[in-house]
């Protein structure tokens, strides 16, 4: 399993992956299998979205900051409550395929590490698989 470090500097926000990821991939060696990208963390995700127009990621962390707001009578005494939330509503892994050594994204599409409670340092674990 290999792994990369992000440091992330807002409070939430998207930061795009794909290139770390796809390094990994070329260092392998590995031509054709599955990437498994996951992260070891309660209040961050893993999405995959567009990575075209970088108004898609402020949109997407508008909307979820207001579906999950800050504050609440949230009851966990941590106080980040909306974080965790939010972490789960994205997801903590991604799966890609590969082929020819390339991660196989659509056209548009790019992996997105999300921080819900920043800022921090982070792990992003990648373990790719060899197809036979
Ligand atoms: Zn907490």
């Amino acid at each position: 399993m290999e792994n990369f470090t992000i440091h992330s500097t807002d409070r939430t926000s998207i930061i795009d992956i794909t290139q770390q990821i796809q390094s990994i991939v070329k260092e392998s060696g590995i031509k054709d299998g599955v990437c498994y990208v996951f992260i070891p963390h309660t209040t961050a995700g893993v999405t995959i979205n567009e990575n075209a127009d970088p108004d898609v990621k402020s949109d997407m962390l508008m909307e979820i900051n207001k579906v999950i707001p800050f504050s609440d009578s949230y009851r966990h005494i941590e106080g980040n409550s909306a974080a965790h939330i939010k972490a789960s509503l994205f997801g903590n892994s991604e799966t890609i395929f590969l082929k020819e050594g390339r991660l196989q994204l659509g056209t548009w599409q790019g992996i997105f590490f999300c921080e819900f409670d920043g800022p921090r340092t982070r792990k992003v674990w990648v373990n790719l698989i060899k197809s036979e």
